[in-house]
């Protein structure tokens, strides 16, 4: 990632439970010409989404690792890169937890840390700066 993203959610739903096979998945979300791949290629799946409409998972060829996924509503520009796969996933804690609904008991989250119980109103909770570097963004293309 060649800058800080624009916002890291920490996802709870099950879909990113049954995913990630944990309790919960951490997903930067950046402007996929802000995301270079260092080594090789990405293999692109089309996968199942909680929405229902689709996302796009981008693994390793390899170990078929999942890199980043591409939702519906921001399309190819928005990468909702893991985490977890970076070579210093530690500088990115979560801004937001969603879909606290099904949260598995036991992940106690800090005091005042914003969370809630689906998604969100992205004004609300994102930085003035975040939000305009989404602005500019072109409009969503689901597909290529
Ligand atoms: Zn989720």
């Amino acid at each position: 990632m060649t800058s800080k993203p624009m916002f890291v959610h920490c996802c709870h739903c099950r879909w990113c439970q049954r995913e990630t096979g944990a309790s919960f998945a951490l997903n930067a979300m950046i402007e996929a010409d802000r995301v270079s791949v260092l080594k090789g290629e990405v293999e692109v799946v089309d996968t199942p989404s909680n929405s229902g409409k689709g996302q796009r998972i981008a693994r390793c060829p390899k170990c078929r690792i999942a890199l980043w996924s591409n939702y519906a509503g921001a399309g190819d520009a928005v990468r909702f890169v893991r985490v977890g796969t970076l070579d210093q996933p530690d500088r990115l804690p979560p801004d937001i937890h969603i879909f606290t609904s099904s949260k598995q008991p036991w992940v106690v989250l800090p005091p005042n840390m914003p969370a809630v119980e689906e998604y969100y109103e992205r004004t609300v909770y994102w930085p003035k700066e975040s939000l305009e570097r989404r602005s500019v963004l072109r409009p969503a293309k689901v597909r290529q």
